[in-house]
């Protein structure tokens, strides 16, 4: 019985009706595709992207080398090496983030008394070849001077909600 029952159903193409009613389902439905990158969609103050050292607007360095971000790393992905400067002030000599090994969990941004390492909205960046997602301390100063007002911006809103 069952056997007649699938041979009416293939000769009558049932499944491909049932199928083309799927489609007829969707044609005149609103579309959510979104064209990027003309159009994008809204994104959380909270957004979690690429990496940024901060610097004061005096240009210092925030960074003081108290490594807490590199320790409370999950992904051990930061790597700090450090010295004391003349002034007896600890600035990074090396600050490395190794970003195919992060995990975007947002801990050292949290962890950083100074707001020196945060993590930006930006998120269009790539890398082509080995070794091109490990971001040294001059990157990531560049990042920061480059955003740094949106940084601000999005820190001023995130402080709303702790
Ligand atoms: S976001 Fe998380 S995984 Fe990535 S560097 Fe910071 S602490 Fe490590
Ligand atoms: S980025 Fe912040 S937490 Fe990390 S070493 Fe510098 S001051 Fe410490």
């Amino acid at each position: 019985m069952e056997k007649l029952h699938n041979f009416f159903k293939t000769f009558l193409l049932f499944e491909l009706f049932k199928g083309m009613a799927v489609t007829g389902k969707h044609l005149f439905a609103r579309k959510i595709t979104v064209q990027y990158p003309e159009e994008r969609t809204p994104m959380s103050p909270r957004f979690r992207g690429l990496h940024a050292l901060r610097r004061y607007a005096n240009g210092e360095e925030r960074c003081i080398a108290c490594k807490l971000c590199e320790a409370v790393c999950p992904a051990m992905a930061i790597t700090i090496e450090s010295e004391q400067r003349a002034d007896n002030t600890r600035r990074t000599t090396r600050y490395d983030i190794d970003l195919t090994k992060c995990i975007f969990c947002g801990f050292c941004e949290e962890s950083c008394p100074v707001d020196s390492i945060v993590e930006t909205h930006v998120f269009e960046y790539h890398g082509e070849k080995r070794g091109d997602l490990l971001y040294t301390k001059p990157m990531l100063l560049a990042v920061g001077d480059k955003y740094e007002a949106d940084i601000a911006k999005a820190r001023a809103i995130d402080a709303k909600y702790r």
